[in-house]
């Protein structure tokens, strides 16, 4: 049973591979998507009183001597909760010039 076993490592391996590559390929923060509820809780930065949503993040954890990753979960509260990119508009406001040739090609397709 030697070339089945060889066979078997060979496609075990490129899976794992295959496995990495689309584990590189994830966006980092797909959790973000719907907003947390926020609640009652102490924010782990000001160490204040207030409503806090949780915030994960991935980091590093040293256990006996071996490193390993996870997603760990933070409390912050609305103040000091970090900002994501994905709050800020970056998308200017359509000009009259742009919804002008919009309108055009949504009339084009309708006919
Ligand atoms: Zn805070």
């Amino acid at each position: 049973m030697d070339f089945s076993d060889k066979f078997y490592a060979k496609n075990a391996a490129s899976a794992r591979a295959w496995a990495e590559t689309e584990d590189r390929k994830k966006p980092e923060h797909r959790e973000a998507r719907k907003p947390a509820e926020p609640k009652k809780g102490i924010c782990e930065k000001c160490k204040k009183e207030a409503l806090v949503r949780p915030h994960r993040s991935r980091e590093a954890d040293m256990k006996d001597g071996a490193a390993s990753y996870g997603v760990v979960v933070h409390y912050y509260c609305e103040d000091c909760y970090p900002k994501s990119r994905r709050d800020t508009p970056t998308e200017p406001p359509l000009s009259s010039k742009q919804l002008k040739s919009l309108l055009r090609g949504a009339k084009k397709n309708l006919h």
